[in-house]
């Protein structure tokens, strides 16, 4: 069982429609596959309209649960309260930011504005995050992401470091773009360990706390 709430289609810079990701996600042991194509306030509307027509129309067919979200990417950070508000009110299952990766130049108080922001449910590969900003995601209920995407990864270690001693709940998620950064279940735990994990933390990883987001996005929705 895989559970991944980070992938984009073409819709953003991804490759793929939204119909053969989710697909090939299917094919690949996904339970659940959450697509959160890079958006900013002007391509939020069309790019949510279209994902979420076409993971319903998965979603009636096949045995996946096919999510429709967002990826906050380089929004100003004292806009994030605002594109993430926007965002749920447009259909959004969950949103995402598109946290301070040492790989791009995101803007620094990005990690602080999401890890605040009520309608924010992961912060995506956070980088240098620090032990303030985990102890804040915990205390206002944020997953904190272990990326298995190149350059998001190099700082895995120190995210698992910060939010361990935050006591914050994690998640792996593969950051798509193509058909081959799709995860399986082997390679998720791959990933889990090099970021530094314990064999034994892994069931929270990739199924409790998978699980435990779904749960409040449920319960979101009634
Ligand atoms: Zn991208
Ligand atoms: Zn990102």
């Amino acid at each position: 069982m895989v559970y991944d709430f980070h992938t984009h289609t073409f819709h953003s810079d991804g490759v793929l429609s939204p119909v053969e990701l989710i697909r090939r996600a299917a094919v690949n042991g996904y339970r659940v596959i959450g697509i959160a194509d890079h958006v900013g306030l002007g391509n939020l509307e069309s790019v949510l309209r279209q994902v979420i027509r076409d993971c319903q129309l998965c979603e009636s067919h096949w045995n996946i649960r096919a999510l429709p979200g967002a990826e906050l990417t380089h929004v100003p950070a004292a806009a994030i309260a605002e594109a993430a508000r926007y965002a749920k009110d447009l259909g959004a299952r969950f949103v995402v930011v598109h946290g301070e990766t040492i790989a791009e130049p995101v803007e620094p108080g990005t990690n602080l504005a999401a890890v605040r922001c009520p309608d924010v449910d992961i912060l995506a590969h956070p980088g240098l995050i620090t032990l303030e900003e985990a102890q804040l995601a915990v205390r206002n209920g944020k997953f904190l992401e272990l990326s298995a995407r190149k350059g998001h990864c190099l700082t895995n270690g120190h995210v698992l470091k910060m939010g361990r001693q935050a006591g914050a709940r994690f998640l792996v998620d593969s950051d798509s773009h193509e058909p081959g950064d799709l995860l399986t279940d082997a390679f998720a735990r791959k990933v889990a360990i090099g970021a530094g994990l314990e064999e034994e933390e892994l069931g929270d990883v990739l199924e409790r706390n998978p699980q435990a987001l779904l749960a409040r996005l449920a319960s979101a929705m009634a």
